[in-house]
């Protein structure tokens, strides 16, 4: 049953996940020298920085033990829940809905689809990504990032040789 007051939780798609984290993240904001995005449309809370950077943290782990344990605690402290008789998710506090959406996308994300949350190898970004290649071997945010990072291991090992 739903409570008076319950506020109803999509589960957010991760590409919008990624966004979000990258956007409002402090470490992908401060690496990579990005003021933050006009506050729009998102609703109370705790403020969407706060949550990008959780979310940030769970792309970091250094496994996918370690992101399950972290993706645990949001939803045990959002308290999200599904209702009864729907395809659908909960919380009491409207505050929390933001985090309990990202959440419960994160835990579909690596229960559908281990080992592809990373966050960019490149020295000058800390932006996250979902990795959807076929061989699952991604390690940057972009090709921008990519092609960055190999021309700097280019000029690194010719001022060495
Ligand atoms: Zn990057």
């Amino acid at each position: 049953m739903r409570y008076a007051g319950a506020v109803d939780v999509g589960v957010q798609p991760v590409a919008e996940l990624v966004a979000l984290v990258n956007d409002w993240g402090t470490l992908p904001r401060e690496v990579g020298a990005r003021a933050a995005p006009a506050r729009l449309g998102l609703g109370p809370g705790p403020g969407p920085v706060a949550v990008a950077d959780r979310l940030h943290a769970v792309f970091a782990a250094p496994d996918d033990a370690e992101r399950a344990r972290l993706i645990s605690d949001m939803l045990a402290e959002t308290r999200v829940r599904p209702v009864a008789g729907a395809a659908a998710w909960a919380v009491d506090d409207p505050a929390s809905a933001l985090l309990a959406s990202a959440a419960l996308a994160l835990r579909e994300q690596l229960a559908a689809d281990p080992g592809r949350l990373g966050v960019c190898a490149d020295d000058r970004c800390a932006d996250v990504y979902v990795d959807v290649s076929p061989g699952g071997h991604r390690r940057f945010c972009s090709t921008t990032c990519q092609t960055r990072s190999r021309v700097a291991a280019f000029r690194r090992r010719r001022r060495e040789s």
